[in-house]
């Protein structure tokens, strides 16, 4: 097993054990300015160790914390808050989100890895191909679209923006909108970001929408309760790199996960960047008001004019056989 794999996967785990347990701590401070009779109950339980020691019968003890429990979560209803809200609320309850259970790893822990091992390897192969300095300005030399933009002016500011993105990638680093057709470029360049920002020692994500959606399909409408989390990994990753926006499904469902991601992120201050082939007007068609409202006002949009790039590849490609 990949040992880099299993400590993120592990990291990840025990990230979600300490907001479960930060997330109760918050509801018991809360709880105890609220309620002061529930803070009176609960300091009683924290006594119960002690009681015993001094001898108390442990029977009693027990039918009289289970009497106050109820109590509690009756006075907790009775205040407009859930029965169990002072429960920790773990992720995986089975192995109470440490990874182990039953003697042995979780299989929250085996899904994690096995996901995390997929994206890995997308990456690798993708990442090889793909840092600022194999980027080619010459392909957009003497190139003017056809409103009389000057294509190699454009990406040589486009690729400076981007190189001094990565360079200053930090936490809460800004979000990015790619716009442009196919084969301007936009890959290569939001691959090079990555490139750098991995090597800055943080957590990327990167894959086309279209693949990611199915895997959160999958894990969500599979029979079997899957414990794996592809689109809590896409929430709280350090950096999410969207390819391909509008390639996939328009789905109630697909439109809901878009929107959850660019939102959440949005809200928690992540740095993603999106890629699409699709102009302004394009994904105003397709996508809901709130989502666009969100990319507009959030995202930095880049458009990227150029020649089809991949097209003249091939072609000087080809040209040498002639
Ligand atoms: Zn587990």
């Amino acid at each position: 097993m990949n040992q880099k794999i299993f400590q993120k996967a592990m990291q990840t785990i025990s990230m979600r054990r300490i907001k479960a347990k930060t997330e109760n701590e918050q509801h018991y401070q809360e709880i105890n300015d609220k309620i002061p009779e529930i803070a009176e109950i609960n300091y009683q339980l924290a006594q119960t160790s002690t009681r015993i020691l001094m001898g108390e019968d442990i029977e009693i003890l027990k039918r009289q914390n289970l009497q106050a429990q109820r109590y509690c979560a009756q006075l907790l209803v009775n205040h407009g808050y859930p029965a169990d809200y002072l429960d920790i609320h773990y992720t995986c309850e089975k192995c109470q989100d440490t990874g182990y259970s039953e003697g042995g790893y979780c299989s929250c822990l085996e899904k994690l890895i096995a996901s995390l091992g997929t994206m890995e390897m997308t990456q690798q192969t993708q990442l090889k191909l793909c840092n600022f300095n194999q980027f080619n300005l010459e392909y957009y030399k003497g190139k003017i679209t056809d409103d009389g933009i000057n294509c190699y002016a454009s990406m040589s500011n486009i690729l400076q923006r981007c190189r001094q993105y990565a360079a200053n990638f930090h936490p809460h680093a800004s979000s990015l909108l790619f716009f442009g057709d196919v084969g301007v470029g936009k890959t290569h360049l939001s691959l090079s970001i990555v490139t750098e920002v991995l090597k800055q020692g943080y957590e990327v994500i990167y894959d086309s929408i279209g693949n990611l959606i199915s895997r959160i399909e999958h894990e969500h409408f599979s029979r079997e309760k899957s414990e794996e989390d592809t689109l809590q990994l896409l929430l709280n990753t350090d950096f999410l790199v969207l390819d391909d926006l509008g390639t996939e499904f328009q789905t109630q469902f697909n439109l809901s996960v878009v929107y959850t991601i660019i939102n959440t992120r949005i809200n928690r201050n992540l740095p993603t960047i999106i890629s699409t082939n699709l102009n302004w007007q394009q994904l105003n068609e397709q996508y809901q008001e709130r989502i666009m409202s969100r990319l507009f006002a959030v995202y930095e949009s880049i458009e990227f004019r150029g020649p089809d790039v991949r097209l003249i590849k091939k072609r000087n490609a080809g040209s040498q056989y002639l």
